[in-house]
């Protein structure tokens, strides 16, 4: 039986390490691929530590959910090296990208095609084994894209961090004609977030950054303007949009950020929120209807999303974003930098 290289997550709180491991015969309609690239994902660490903080002592566990030894890396691409024998419609050869986004296919947000919802996921990376490896099998060509000439290496963020944002800027509506968006948060997820904005036809992009080189990063990005958070943020995030402020998109998700964005919003203005750094937000109830605030969270995107996102890729380019590639050999050392807050742009790992 042949064996591949690859790292696994063994306990919580440990880091990811080296391990071989034999590749099983493919069954049914499964496909398995050559890793290409795959990206690290801020959601790699909390899975090591085994949960997200919610702020105020309280957690969620990933313990029920993570089965070890699993090999993470939801964000990959690769090229088909083999067909199980009931798989159909792709073919040796082909460079995909693969949807980690698999549901349960029973429950009421998978009949919805809201995968990336289901109460029981089987996400790559997450609750089967991913693309920190040599090789990465999908249960069903359906969780393949084919990526046409796209660059596979570019393309492999799409699939979380790409999406994410995508799905998040989505929730907005039509950005084309509108005064620029506010997006907290200069990292990975950031820089693609604007690069995804400009695809979307938004008028630009304004950020709020605590890091003065992440900030940098956001202006060399095509951000219109980049703004330490603290005293005069609000006037200087409403003088940069040049009126009010109807969107703010929140990346990073602590108490801070997200009470920033109530304060900063006005009337009908909406926050949009994805990261999960946890806290917690002091919210005057009165203000839900005397502002009309909407407050909407997202989560990852649907493979429907993933799709129409890689046809605008098609049409309009990948998103630009600063990519760190590495060997991936070195996926702990980058894990332990992204951990660290060391790392700008995305990391993708490539055997
Ligand atoms: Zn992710
Ligand atoms: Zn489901």
């Amino acid at each position: 039986m042949r064996r591949m290289r690859c790292y696994q997550v063994n306990e919580f709180g440990g880091s990811i390490e080296p391990a071989e491991i034999e590749l099983p015969p493919l069954r049914g309609a499964q496909v398995r691929l050559r890793v290409i690239a795959a990206g690290l994902c801020h959601s790699d660490v909390h899975i090591c530590e085994g949960h997200y903080d919610l702020g105020g002592g309280r957690k969620i566990t990933f313990a029920d959910r993570i089965k070890f030894p699993r090999v993470l890396g939801h964000e990959v691409s690769g090229e088909i090296v083999e067909l199980g024998p009931e798989a159909r419609g792709v073919a040796i050869g082909d460079v995909c990208l693969v949807c980690s986004w698999i549901g349960c296919g029973e429950c009421e947000q998978c009949a919805q095609g809201l995968e990336n919802l289901c109460l029981k996921p089987q996400f790559v990376g997450v609750n089967r084994d991913g693309g920190f490896a040599e090789f990465v099998d999908v249960p069903h060509p359906d969780y393949l894209i084919d990526l046409k000439g796209l660059d596979p290496v570019a393309a492999a963020p799409m699939v979380c961090s790409g999406l994410t944002t995508y799905s998040a800027l989505k929730k907005f509506g039509p950005l084309a004609g509108r005064r620029p968006v506010v997006i907290i948060g200069a990292g990975g997820l950031g820089l693609i977030a604007i690069a995804i904005a400009r695809m979307l036809d938004a008028a630009g992009v304004v950020v709020v950054e605590l890091d003065a080189a992440k900030r940098q990063a956001a202006l060399d990005a095509g951000a219109l303007a980049a703004i330490a958070p603290g005293d005069g943020a609000t006037d200087g995030i409403r003088q940069a949009v040049g009126g009010s402020v109807w969107a703010v998109l929140d990346l990073v998700g602590s108490g801070a950020t997200a009470q920033l964005a109530v304060d900063v919003l006005d009337k009908t203005g909406k926050l949009v929120v994805v990261g999960l750094f946890g806290g917690a937000v002091e919210l005057p109830v009165p203000m839900l209807p005397l502002k009309v605030l909407t407050i909407q969270g997202s989560y990852t995107g649907s493979p429907a999303e993933l799709r129409d996102f890689v046809a605008l890729a098609h049409a309009k380019g990948l998103p630009s974003a600063p990519l760190d590639r590495r060997p991936l050999s070195a996926a702990p050392v980058a894990l332990r930098d992204l951990k660290e807050g060391r790392v700008v742009g995305r990391v993708i790992l490539q055997p």
